[in-house]
């Protein structure tokens, strides 16, 4: 037992000492339930057309056929595909009966089942307003109960968000190995949790952490090599087989094994009874892909679940069909004072010894950053199109047209958030579907946006509209007469930034809609390098557009200055600094960081405001990760496995200062040897010379930096180690969603020391708006 969770079971063993359960028999509530992926190895239509329509299908007329029969529904995206084009009206009359009855439930309901630890707060808000409108819409149902049982960690923003959402109950599962040991001895597995240091008791939750088994049944029968109660068996892709006959379909129950199948199931009840205060004990019955036949389900645990009953004295144990809805209520009748457990998340993740979660953190961030990108738009476009429907519509935009391109990318970012999507830990097939999904959405949203734009100030040449850089669309060519660019701010408050346009000539002038010139820069494209890069600086009021005009100037007319770029000769890594330090400096009135010419590396920082430099080291290493099952857990997509700690990467570094009036960049360049052609890593550090007034504070304290790293290697993980000498007592703060800083102390751990910190390297989050 690590140090981690003594101050967690320090408060469970002061409310409720073990053992202290209530004498009788134990009430089993078996929750039926599939676990949908919303995509991970097989795509939407593959998982409908095997196995997903006939959940539905099959569970309503099973539900109908007897009324005890329970089942919850979870994702949304699913149940929505086959409400709209699979289910009849008879069965859709059904679904109506059997939610009037409290026999089917929608838990959780969001569009899918988001991913806790890399996705937006307001992301995560749209996927579950997205399927929270339709059921409300559909039915008049508003979720109660949440259901997170496989997202990798569970992140405190979801106990606060759900609580705001109106859940009465949170259920995860998803925590350290270890740590749920711990918690299942001390009986410590349910309890109130305050995710939020300031909302702290307003907006608490009561939660569950699922047990060892997690959300699916007990897979070993002692009695029999086939699998434990999936008496369907195996969903088969691509399509369901002809003759029904699935693999792996447990032995079907009768009067010969009934008693064997009641003692199994009853032995597995009481080994989880003792970790728990209640005689109350949730028995989820289901998996991945399970009930696409569940008349096979029902008619063989119906018998079963009688045969127990009609022993219930004797076994100690009454097993009856619940919801999660049903389990939850019939705790909270109990009466029982929980245990609180304050804004603590449980990331990063270890299934077991040697199995880091961390490595979903990095995974295909081509589509983590196109999923921000499409979010960006979609929330930009959402309130450009508001602002041009209210009071009244003006202009030759179709509003349906409108909606439905924003009902398309609604969906797509929806969908990416899932917990095997976002994540990047799917097949490539299924996320080549996320990426066209979202570039689908994303052209819609940009026709809409451009419209608009076009409609509103009747705009004659190309119209760019964006959040927070201004988009451009590659190759596009200028008009002979320039550009206008339309810069638009979809939050609520003043915004000062810098946009930047991808442009063809380098001498241009800059005006707003006033005609007044505009503070901007031109500097040589990094990207492009037949093109340029024009950097503006933005002020723009809250839900409101700037227009610029940029256009190209002859030599004689005044322009916008091109910045000058100085290159310093090339480094190798291991050459030492001269005792006489020649500095670089970029600077603006918060800050003065300083480059070391000797090496091409960073050297400081000054702040301004405490008057205190801060001495750094930058390096580019690797970690080995492992790739060899042999020796334990691999490095994947989802675990970070190291074999040993990080190496340097790289033997030169090449370093160049651009100078300009509106920002200056320090460029380096890391080649991996003294003969390579292309670089492996960049870094790119960025200084706006704005003043620290009020209006600009924001901008004037951000040393910006963005990263390139590649091609790798394989099994290599790349790092950026920038040390200082600052003291943090081993305590870091990091973001949590978007949402909140989570506090980090250092937690020792007995083993798995690399993995397990890697965490500090978490991913970053981008703002949603200029
Ligand atoms: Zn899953």
């Amino acid at each position: 037992m690590g140090p981690r969770w003594l101050p967690l079971l320090g408060q469970l063993l002061l409310l409720q000492p073990p053992g202290s359960r209530a004498a009788g028999p134990i009430r089993v509530f078996v929750v039926p339930h599939s676990h949908m992926d919303v995509g991970w190895v097989y795509t939407v239509q593959e998982s409908m057309r095997a196995y997903a329509a006939n959940v539905y299908t099959s569970v309503v007329a099973e539900l109908t056929s007897r009324p005890q029969r329970r089942f919850i529904a979870v994702e949304q995206e699913f149940f929505r595909l086959w409400w709209t084009s699979v289910a009849s009206e008879k069965q859709k009359h059904q679904v109506h009966q059997l939610l009037k009855k409290g026999h089917l439930e929608f838990v959780l309901g969001g569009q899918v089942m988001h991913d806790e630890a890399v996705t937006h707060l307001d992301d995560q808000i749209l996927q579950l307003t997205e399927g929270h409108g339709f059921l409300y819409e559909t039915f008049g149902i508003r979720p109660q109960f949440s259901w997170h049982v496989d997202p990798f960690g569970a992140s405190a923003t979801t106990p606060t968000l759900f609580a705001l959402a109106g859940f009465n109950a949170h259920l995860i599962s998803r925590i350290d190995y270890d740590l749920k040991e711990a918690m299942q001895e001390a009986q410590g597995l349910q309890f109130v949790w305050r995710g939020s240091k300031s909302l702290s008791a307003q907006q608490q939750i009561f939660t569950h952490v699922m047990d060892q088994f997690s959300y699916c049944t007990p897979s070993q029968l002692s009695f029999s090599n086939r699998s434990g109660f999936y008496w369907n068996g195996v969903a088969v892709f691509p399509e369901p087989p002809p003759d029904g006959v699935y693999p792996n379909m447990s032995e079907p129950v009768t009067p010969a094994n009934i008693d064997l199948y009641a003692k199994e199931l009853v032995a597995n009840v009481k080994q989880r009874a003792a970790w728990f205060q209640t005689p109350y004990i949730l028995w989820p019955w289901g998996c991945d892909k399970q009930f696409f036949n569940a008349s096979v389900q029902f008619a063989n645990m119906d018998p079963l679940l009688d045969h127990i009953n009609s022993r219930s004295q004797e076994l100690g144990v009454s097993v009856e069909y619940a919801t999660l809805g049903d389990y939850f209520r019939a705790l909270h009748a109990l009466n029982i004072s929980w245990a609180v457990y304050n804004h603590h998340d449980f990331l990063p993740y270890s299934s077991e010894p040697f199995a880091a979660w961390t490595g979903f953190y990095t995974s295909r961030s081509m589509l983590k950053g196109m999923a921000r990108r499409a979010s960006a738009l979609l929330y930009a476009g959402e309130s450009m199109f508001t602002r041009y429907m209210w009071p009244v519509p003006h202009g030759a935009l179709d509003p349906t047209w409108a909606l439905q391109q924003l009902q398309q990318l609604r969906w797509a970012v929806s969908e990416v958030q899932h917990h095997d999507a976002i994540t990047g830990t799917e097949s490539p097939k299924v996320r080549d579907m996320y990426m066209e999904h979202l570039a689908t959405g994303m052209q819609g949203v940009r026709k809409i946006m451009s419209s608009i734009v076009l409609d509103k100030f009747q705009l004659r040449m190309t119209a760019r509209a964006a959040e927070s850089e201004v988009w451009s669309e590659p190759g596009s060519n200028p008009r002979p007469d320039g550009y206008s660019a339309s810069v638009y701010n979809p939050l609520a408050w003043t915004v000062t930034t810098i946009v930047t346009l991808t442009i063809h000539f380098p001498r241009v002038s800059v005006t707003d809609e006033m005609g007044h010139p505009v503070p901007a820069q031109i500097q040589n494209s990094t990207k492009d390098l037949s093109a340029y890069d024009l950097l503006i600086l933005s002020v723009i009021p809250g839900l409101s557009y700037r227009h610029y005009r940029v256009m190209p100037t002859t030599e004689a007319q005044e322009a916008t200055t091109m910045a000058t770029t100085l290159r310093f000769k090339s480094k190798l890594r291991r050459h030492s600094s001269s005792q006489k330090k020649r500095l670089v400096t970029m600077a603006n009135d918060c800050y003065t960081v300083q480059f070391d010419q000797d090496t091409n590396l960073m050297h400081s920082i000054w702040e301004r405001e405490s008057n205190r430099t801060v001495p750094l080291t930058q390096e580019f290493l690797e970690y080995h990760a492992n790739g060899d099952v042999h020796q334990g857990p691999i490095s994947d997509n989802y675990k970070f496995t190291a074999n040993k700690t990080a190496v340097p990467a790289w033997k030169t570094v090449v370093m160049e200062i651009v100078r300009g009036k509106l920002v200056t960049e320090v460029r380096q360049y890391f080649y991996r040897n003294t003969t390579a052609q292309n670089y492996t890593f960049a870094i790119h550090s960025r200084l706006a010379h704005v003043s620290s007034d009020p209006d600009q504070e924001l901008l004037c304290h951000r040393i910006e930096q963005k990263y390139r790293v590649g091609p790798l290697e394989l099994n290599r993980e790349a790092i950026l180690r920038t040390s200082s000498d600052i003291n943090n007592q081993k305590l870091i703060y990091s973001d949590n969603n978007g949402y909140q800083m989570q506090r980090r102390p250092y937690q020792a751990f007995v083993n798995n020391v690399i993995s397990r910190v890697t965490h500090l390297a978490t991913h970053c989050t981008l703002p949603h708006a200029a």
